[in-house]
């Protein structure tokens, strides 16, 4: 194995959770064995609960200003090995190099913004009667909880541990058992930057972790990333016992291309946003809608998307299961009478013959009741449905159960508005295919995409990981002492 087996880390140390069945962790680039990883139980959960519990009051007790300069110091080690963080990436999850990168640049980006946290959550003062004074503050919540998806090993825990760390939480990470080598590098780096020792520990596994997570006493919040039927199933039990839940689940988003769109920059805007990370996002553009007349676009997307090469511009998918799925996906829509004009099927990398590649597909005539136009494919892969008018094609998108992204593609300001006024998804793209909100602009869908009421990103998070404490103080004005030497 190219990895020491993983362990778990609890107060600042590996901890081999000895005992538990392990699970082989496979670089999809290569189908190699690389590492392998504890599934751990409710006992490896409560060791680390303790520890995050013990550091708990010394680090909440940190003044914020002193707690920020730990991460000030953290992204500098991420630029410093900025190169090693990308390398594991690709190694555990298939990306290329430059997507790997961009990931960890992203991670550099969140940790930045968890940096100005003094300057975003001052609290609030006011005389409200004769010498009554009130005031609020953000406290946080006490021991929380962060649980990751395989598609991004190194960006989705940063969605969580710079904020919700920064703003006094202690917290336990379950990364993705698909992809647990990330999360042992940013844990070593954080200790290198300072991080006292409990503030962040790990624990690894599957569902048996997580479900322990959602009911452990001493877990204040939960926050989830992952396909929509378990973020439901977490939601709900999280909730259930009490703790304060963010699930953010699958989607489905759909391209809306309108005949008087720039025809070069939509075809490489959507070619990209269907096909980047192999379509494996959340904010996937794997649906495109196209309205009226657009037959020269879609023929411009398959030259694109021709360009889109499997072992050079696109990387591969997680699992061998995930490529005969998305490839089953195919199939399907092409029997049901689709017109698949550009076949991703069956892709082979040179030198990398046992790794999961399926190549960039683009598929015509997708109507609404094919089952690739309802399901996450989750995969390089465009359905393309076509409409008459605008009206039908958001008919369409609003029709679909779940609302992270949707985008439209157009020279016309007021049909861009009206997609902004009537798409029913929570992040909104104009001429751009992947519209992730930027810090500190919040991330979060609406609908099957998101359960509970705040952002995971932004300044939307710091609702999630706080709690205001409301204080109002009265002096009596006899009991003034005049200091005498
Ligand atoms: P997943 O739901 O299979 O797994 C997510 C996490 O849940 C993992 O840590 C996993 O160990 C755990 N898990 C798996 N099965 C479980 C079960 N039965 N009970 C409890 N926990 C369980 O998701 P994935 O395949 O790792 O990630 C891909 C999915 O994540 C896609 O649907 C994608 O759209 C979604 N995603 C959404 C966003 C977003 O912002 N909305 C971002 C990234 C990924």
């Amino acid at each position: 194995m190219k990895y020491p087996a993983i362990q778990n880390y609890v107060g600042g140390q590996p901890a081999n959770d000895s005992g538990t069945a392990t699970m082989d962790v496979f670089s999809p680039l290569t189908g190699a064995l690389i590492s392998t990883v504890p599934l751990s139980g409710a006992a490896a959960l409560d060791a680390a609960v303790q520890a995050a519990k013990a550091a708990y009051p010394a680090w909440s007790a940190t003044p914020i200003k002193e707690r920020v300069q730990i991460f000030y110091r953290y992204k500098t080690l991420l630029e410093r090995d900025m190169k090693a963080l990308a390398d594991l990436v690709r190694e555990e999850n298939g990306k290329t190099y430059d997507e790997a990168r961009a990931e960890v640049e992203k991670a550099i980006e969140l940790t930045e913004f968890a940096c100005s946290m003094p300057q975003l959550i001052q609290g609030e003062f006011l005389e409200v009667s004769k010498g009554v004074e009130a005031r609020v503050e953000r406290k946080p919540l006490g021991v929380v909880a962060s649980i990751a998806p395989f598609n991004f090993p190194n960006m989705v825990p940063h969605w969580t541990i710079p904020n919700a760390i920064v703003l006094g939480n202690t917290m336990v990470l379950k990364p993705s058992e698909q992809v647990p080598l990330s999360a042992v590098k940013i844990a070593e780096l954080l200790k290198e930057a300072g991080l006292p020792d409990g503030v962040l520990n790990i624990v690894n596994g599957d569902k048996q972790i997580v479900e322990a997570i959602c009911d452990h006493p001493d877990i204040q919040a939960v926050s989830f990333v992952g396909s929509t039927k378990i973020a439901k199933v977490v939601y709900i039990r999280a909730t259930s016992n009490l703790k304060r839940c963010v699930a953010l689940g699958g989607a489905k988003n759909h391209l809306m291309v309108l005949p008087d769109a720039h025809p070069e920059m939509t075809a490489s805007n959507v070619a990209a946003s269907m096909s980047g990370c192999a379509g494996q996002r959340c904010m996937a553009g794997s649906t495109m809608v196209g309205v009226g007349a657009i037959d020269g676009i879609v023929a411009k997307i398959v030259e694109e998307a021709k360009k889109i090469v499997p072992g050079q511009n696109l990387g591969s998918v997680i699992s061998k299961e995930a490529k005969e799925r998305i490839e089953q996906h195919i199939t399907e829509a092409e029997a049901a009478g689709a017109k698949v004009l550009l076949d991703g099927r069956n892709a082979v990398v040179p030198g990398h013959e046992d790794g999961y590649y399926v190549g960039a597909t683009v598929i015509d005539y997708v109507t609404p009741d094919m089952r690739i136009a309802q399901e996450e494919v989750f995969g390089p892969v465009l359905a393309i449905m076509r409409t008459s008018t605008l009206d039908e094609a958001l008919a369409i998108e609003n029709a679909n159960p779940y609302g992270n992204a949707a985008a439209v593609f157009t020279a016309s300001g007021s049909s861009a508005r009206y997609v902004m006024d009537h798409a029913n998804a929570g992040m909104i793209g104009v001429n751009i295919g992947v519209p992730v909100p930027r810090e500190p602009f919040s991330f979060g869908g609406w609908n099957d995409s998101k359960f509970g009421a705040c952002d995971i990103t932004g300044k939307s998070s710091i609702e999630f990981w706080t709690q205001l404490k409301k204080t109002t103080t009265k002096w009596n004005p006899e009991s003034r002492v005049n200091w005498m030497s």
